[in-house]
């Protein structure tokens, strides 16, 4: 079923919508190929740089924690005046120390052999930690150590609120009297909440992209922060991030950077994972694809409204010329072609077209009076053969030497003489007349003359006889003449005054001419129409025999 009608104009409305939608689809796949691949580059060119910011965060802030302690190993303040220390000044230092700074959880001095001098709160003071990391790495330099669980602390300190065990990262530096002697190790316990708070720093960046996730890392892969992320990483993946600037696993895209070593010789080997899911990247490419095929069906919408109303411009002269068209076809000759035209293709198509008409209809006129022509002529042909038709006819029945009627005409009369006898009863007789020893006129004067003898005799016979008797050529010399209505006895009659007058008028050059004559009547008994003139034939033969120029009636 159509939805509109198939007129010129809705199919370059449709044509032009078409277009425009064609024309959308390029950036359409564009957005979807490349824009995506782009946006995946970008996002995951910004994941690594947020996986360094953390990573250099993460490192300064050791550095800063570790300085306070160096600073504070190298403070002689604490030290009385014979150079040593004093245990009371100290601990009251310590205590101000971990107070300025809220992640410190414990602050102590141990001396040479491992047992804590002073401490903040005075915690483990007189303990042995000669066996902790940190004492020993202590002594030998400045220590940043890994995070581990609080050994001797953890019955001191108050419990975590989400009640998992407490962690520390210690900071330690050796301590020097005024000779340069070493007396101790001063260290730092520093809460792993600590990370929070730096995390907390980047806490922008994270709210603008709520699906980016972000670990720490330790030097065996294990997650150290977020505490209990309850999250499984793929080693292969993060291999495979360690020697890339970020990468996707089919799920996320992400980002792994060093965390940058403050000791080289006891190296941390911290990392940092940043990754966020590839379905929310994804989300911006299918927003700005949305967007773009709503805008593209729009735009084709608009075009095609406005395609439709402009095509009117376009169409209506061909709508028109299409309807003048028709009535030229219906042959309206009053059909006239006022189009103007909209562009030079359609205003030369119009000429055309007009032009055509012009000489069509002429033609059609043209046509019509050669048609016309035509027919006068033929009846006027027609005429003339039936004219002529009438002339043959007449001459099928005249002889043309003497100009009377021929043995043609003679039979088809005597045939309606005979049928009229049949129906009527009307009877009629015949005469057979021949010229007597014409021969001898023709070998006497010559067959010219011999003509003009036999066109005498006729003429001298139908003289003879009345303008309603027939008379009619038979043979060389030979007449018939027909009597209508006529019996034996008149016929006799009538068959007398023509031999007289043959006898007794001269002939130019042959003078005398004489004939015999035969006579019959029809009779209704008589076989056919034949039959009388086979009697007048027989009387005939009987008037040679008997003389010639003679009558003799057939009476048999
Ligand atoms: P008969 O008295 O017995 O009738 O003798 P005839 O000579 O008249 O008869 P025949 O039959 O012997 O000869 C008839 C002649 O008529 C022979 C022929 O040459 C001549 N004839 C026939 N038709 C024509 C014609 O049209 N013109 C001329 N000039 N002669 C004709
Ligand atoms: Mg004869
Ligand atoms: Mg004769």
């Amino acid at each position: 079923m159509r939805l509109l009608p198939d007129t010129f104009r809705n199919r370059l409305a449709l044509l032009i919508g078409s277009l425009s939608l064609v024309v959308s689809l390029p950036y359409y796949l564009y957005i979807d190929r490349f824009y995506g691949a782009q946006l995946e580059a970008d996002r995951g060119n910004a994941l690594t740089g947020l996986a360094m910011s953390v990573a250099t965060l993460l490192a300064e802030n050791l550095r800063e924690r570790q300085r306070e302690i160096d600073l504070l190993a190298r403070t002689p303040i604490y030290l009385d005046d014979d150079g040593r220390v004093d245990n009371r000044k100290l601990t009251a230092m310590l205590d101000r120390l971990k107070q300025s700074y809220a992640y410190y959880s414990w602050i102590g001095f141990a001396d040479m052999r491992g047992i804590v001098r002073a401490a903040s709160g005075d915690l483990l003071v007189g303990q042995d930690v000669s066996q902790r990391p940190w004492f020993q790495q202590g002594r030998q330099g400045s220590f940043v150590g890994d995070l581990h669980e609080a050994v001797l602390l953890a019955k001191l300190l108050p419990a975590e609120p989400g009640g998992g065990p407490l962690r520390f990262i210690d900071f330690a530096a050796p301590v020097q009297d005024a000779d340069g002697r070493q007396i101790g190790v001063m260290a730092s316990h520093a809460h792993w909440s600590w990370a929070d708070a730096i995390l907390g720093r980047i806490e922008p960046v994270r709210r603008e992209h709520q699906d980016v996730e972000l670990f720490i890392l330790d030097a065996r892969d294990r997650i150290i922060y977020p505490e209990n992320a309850g999250v499984t990483l793929d080693n292969a993946f993060l291999a495979r991030l360690s020697s890339q600037r970020w990468s996707e696993d089919g799920q996320y895209l992400a980002a792994l950077r060093p965390v940058p070593e403050l000791f080289p010789d006891t190296p941390l080997n911290w990392t940092v994972l940043v990754r966020q899911p590839l379905a929310g990247v994804r989300q911006d490419v299918d927003q700005l694809q949305r967007a773009l095929l709503l805008f593209g069906a729009g735009a084709a919408l608009v075009l095609l409204v406005l395609a439709w109303l402009g095509a009117r411009r376009t169409s209506r002269p061909i709508e028109q010329l299409a309807r003048l068209a028709d009535r030229i076809r219906r042959g309206d000759e009053s059909a006239k072609l006022d189009v103007h035209a909209s562009t030079r293709e359609l205003e030369t198509l119009f000429q055309s077209i007009s032009g055509m008409a012009e000489t069509l209809l002429a033609r059609k006129g043209e046509l019509e009076r050669a048609n016309e022509n035509l027919e006068s002529k033929v009846a006027e042909r027609t005429r003339q053969l039936e004219d002529a038709n009438v002339q043959l006819e007449s001459l099928a029945r005249k002889d043309a030497l003497t100009g009377v009627l021929n043995r043609l005409a003679a039979n088809e009369r005597l045939e309606e003489e005979f049928r009229r006898l049949q129906r009527t009863g009307s009877v009629y007789s015949v005469l057979l007349l021949d010229i007597d020893y014409f021969k001898r006129i023709n070998d006497t004067h010559g067959h010219d003359v011999g003509d003009q003898a036999l066109q005498f005799t006729a003429l001298l016979i139908r003289a003879s006889i009345r303008a309603t008797d027939f008379l009619y050529r038979v043979g060389g010399e030979e007449f018939l003449v027909l009597l209508p209505a006529t019996g034996q006895e008149d016929a006799l009659g009538v068959a007398e005054k023509i031999r007289a007058t043959v006898e007794s008028t001269p002939a130019p050059v042959v003078n005398r001419i004489t004939l015999s004559v035969g006579t019959a009547q029809a009779r209704p008994s008589d076989r056919n129409a034949e039959s009388v003139v086979k009697r007048a034939d027989q009387g005939l033969y009987a008037a040679k025999g008997a003389g010639r120029n003679c009558i003799m009636a057939c009476m048999d």
